[in-house]
């Protein structure tokens, strides 16, 4: 199709009118460059397309037939019945039979004509080939059904009034070779969407030049853009299915890299554009008297790992480009120190740190810790919250705009409300999976190019968090300290909640306390008994009275849920009842017991995070996983591994690979960049080529060419909006 580009809006290729095209578009398809980088999600081999009079007995062929009739009889055996086509092609007749499909009679008529694909029986030379519970795909109009056996098909809307005639191809793009098959959008059917990439193809549109340089695809040995493309939907004759099926390929592998290598070009850029010129910040030195500082403030030896990520730190604070580091490690394994320390070198050298946490009761945790550690040196420690009155607001803006203030903890209220810093050296964000990556930005910004501590305690698996974060530097504090008492984990179901009871009645008479976790918020149909209130009501009426419960969760108003939370965290309460809205951060060391009821419905991450707010203090903890109704088995194996392990990064490789990217993080906050054709978890060892090639490239000459310029600015059409990247970056 001369005069198609990638730029060319898909209303105005052959076969898809307003309607299909405002289908296409609610999956994110507008242009022709969208369409062609919607790959099949399977193959099928229907390369051996033959006339029904060559087809013998053991074959497995491809055949298109008209059919004459369909029949459905009953069997001898109760609850089988077979449905029976009957048709020809202009060589001969040939059957196909299909076990207890009956809705087929529905979908193939007398009359159509319908490609069959499958295994050919055919028990003596005269006999009438036969196809047993063949796939099948209609020819004309616009149904299709690739494989039998499948969920039957949607009734089908087809073409609106006035849709151009697709134009379909025949078996030219839908047998005799492999084959590919597309996820149905709208009315458009896979094969409509296999006609239109076809025509795409064939009459050569131009698909651009790609983003790949030059250099790299001669030293990889990849196929050019077009040759990739034309692959991914039509394989070559011999191609490999399993090579194909598993996104190996080589057509594959360069569209997967050429996506991933324009994401971590984006990535390198939004690093470069945080090269900011601070004269004088190369004195942040660690000098002896830091050094004693340091050794009065420590209340303990560090971890090795905790050191290693101070050294990093301290490192980075001497270097003309900004620090952005994420700091991740499991809960408990001691984050808050690191910042603490890291902000007392900021601090002796005179410019102001921020800490900013993502809600009132952590930020007035480590308000307090903080405070508790540096104020005895002198070091005038503030807390800058929503929760302040119009007085002690205005003192504590004044405070920090004027420099007295030389830690400032908050809330976002730090880059909601005007808050000016004389001079804000370092900003560290705790927990930051609740905080967007504007938000952060906007911190720094204050500081005029601040140092950035992120802190995490949502482990996450390395191929994640390279698509999540890649743009800041790594630090994992992967052992907890000392002595810790690892929180031992048992798994119940409903008929055993009389001894969960016991055993929170037996901690809160010990003088501890316990959390008591359920799913969801109010009733449902799906899991009655499951909310918040209702168990909260039940608990303390019953199982629990006499005990002093409350609960919370997200739609209790804000200041109501503090004030529980604080009256739980200072022992005022035995027993919280909440959702997950606890997940984040509360340090109750009293808090022994956590039970988590319908357990099954959680993540693993999430249960672990969950279980993490208990066995704060020095005291054996449990957390006690209670599923609901019958669970299968596959749920408790999953379970187990919580049972099993403690190692929060283990823990959430076997999440994902679980779960998928998606659901792990929670699809709505989950901010994984959409990639259309690469997978960051499929294809991470993609990710990590890509990351180094863009490093490469951007450091080489061939970034400032002809070829270098046009990938970059490709880059910041497609990332420079996420990633802010400005037209010099
Ligand atoms: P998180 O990483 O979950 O934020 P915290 O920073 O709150 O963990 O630390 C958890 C607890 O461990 C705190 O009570 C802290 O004082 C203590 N802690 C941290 N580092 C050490 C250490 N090296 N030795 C002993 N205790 C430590
Ligand atoms: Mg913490």
């Amino acid at each position: 199709m001369p005069g198609i580009t990638p730029d060319t809006e898909v209303r105005f290729l052959p076969g898809v009118g307003p309607r299909r095209a405002a289908a296409l578009a609610e999956v994110g398809i507008v242009r022709a460059g969208d369409l062609l980088l919607r790959l099949p999600f399977r193959y099928e081999d229907r390369s051996a397309h033959r006339p029904v009079a060559e087809l013998a007995d053991g074959d497995s062929a491809a055949t298109e037939v008209l059919i004459a009739s369909l029949s459905v009889r009953p069997t001898r055996r109760r609850n089988l019945r077979i449905v029976e086509l009957r048709g020809h092609d202009a060589s001969g007749p040939v059957k196909a039979t299909w076990f207890n499909q009956v809705h087929l009679k529905q979908i193939l008529r007398p009359g159509q004509r319908v490609l069959l694909f499958g295994k050919v029986k055919k028990p003596f030379a005269g006999a009438v080939p036969e196809f047993a519970n063949p796939g099948y795909e209609l020819v004309t109009g616009e149904r299709e059904r690739s494989a039998a056996g499948s969920a039957p098909l949607l009734p089908d809307a087809g073409g609106a009034p006035g849709e151009p005639a697709s134009g379909d191809p025949g078996p030219g793009a839908h047998a005799g070779r492999i084959v590919p098959i597309y996820e149905r959008v709208g009315s458009l059917t896979p094969r409509l969407l296999r006609t239109t990439l076809h025509r795409l193809l064939e009459g050569g549109a131009a698909v651009g030049p790609g983003q790949l340089p030059e250099e790299l695809v001669g030293r990889m040995g990849l196929p050019s853009r077009r040759q990739a493309l034309e692959a991914v939907h039509f394989p070559p004759d011999g191609a490999s299915l399993a090579e194909f099926e598993r996104r190996r390929s080589g057509a594959h592998q360069r569209l997967i890299l050429e996506e991933f290598f324009v994401f971590a070009l984006g990535l390198r850029m939004r690093r470069r554009q945080d090269r900011v010129d601070r004269p004088g910040r190369h004195t942040f030195t660690v000098d002896d008297d830091l050094r004693d500082l340091v050794r009065w403030v420590l209340p303990f030896r560090l971890t090795s790992s905790q050191r290693d990520a101070l050294a990093t730190i301290a490192e980075e604070f001497q270097s003309p480009l900004a620090m952005r580091r994420l700091l991740q490690g499991d809960v408990g394994s001691g984050k808050t120190i690191v910042a603490v320390i890291a902000a007392l070198i900021v601090i002796h050298h005179g410019a102001q740190v921020a800490l900013m946490a993502p809600t009132e009761v952590l930020a007035e945790q480590h308000f307090a810790t903080i405070r508790a550690l540096l104020e005895p040196h002198r070091i005038r420690v503030v807390l800058l919250t929503a929760g302040l009155g119009a007085a002690e607001r205005r003192d504590t803006l004044q405070a920090v705009a004027s420099g007295w203030a030389q830690f400032v903890v908050g809330t976002h209220s730090l880059i909601q409300d005007g808050a000016r810093f004389r001079d804000l050296g370092f900003a560290v964000v705790d927990e930051q999976h609740r905080f967007g990556v504007a938000q952060r930005r906007t911190l720094v910004e204050r500081g005029g190019g601040a140092d950035l501590l992120v802190m995490t305690a949502t482990p996450i698996p390395r191929t994640l968090t390279m698509a999540l974060h890649g743009d800041l530097d790594l630090s994992e504090l992967r052992e907890l300290p000392p002595g810790r008492q690892p929180v031992s984990t048992l798994i119940r179901d409903s008929a055993g909640l009389p001894e969960v009871y016991a055993r929170v009645r037996e901690e809160v008479g010990k003088g501890r306390q316990a959390f008591y976790v359920c799913p969801l918020i109010e009733e449902s149909e799906e899991l009655p008994g499951a909310g918040v209130e209702a168990r909260f009501r039940e608990l303390s009426e019953g199982p629990f009275r006499g005990l002093r419960v409350d609960f919370v969760h997200g739609r209790v108003p804000a200041a109501r849920r503090e004030a529980v939370m604080s009256a739980f965290a200072s022992g005022e309460l035995d027993v919280l009842v909440a959702t997950t809205v606890i997940e984040v951060g509360v340090d109750v060391p009293n808090a022994t017991v956590m039970v988590v009821e319908h357990a099954e419905r959680f993540g693993l991450a999430q249960l672990h995070q969950l279980r993490g707010r208990v066995g704060r203090g020095s005291d054996p903890a449990t957390a006690i996983l209670v599923v609901g109704g019958k669970p299968t088995e596959s749920a408790l194996r999953r379970l187990q591994v919580l049972e099993a392990t403690t190692d929060g990064f283990r823990i959430a490789e076997e999440d994902l690979a679980i779960r998928g990217p998606g659901d792990f993080l929670g699809t709505r906050q989950s901010g994984i960049p959409p990639f259309r054709v690469a997978d960051i978890v499929r294809d991470a060892e993609f990710l990590r080529l890509a990351r180094k090639e863009a490093s490469d490239f951007l450091a080489s000459p061939a970034a400032a060419t002809d070829e270098g310029t046009r990938i970059l600015a490709h880059v910041r059409e497609t990332w420079g909006e996420r990633f802010g990247l400005t037209a010099g970056g």
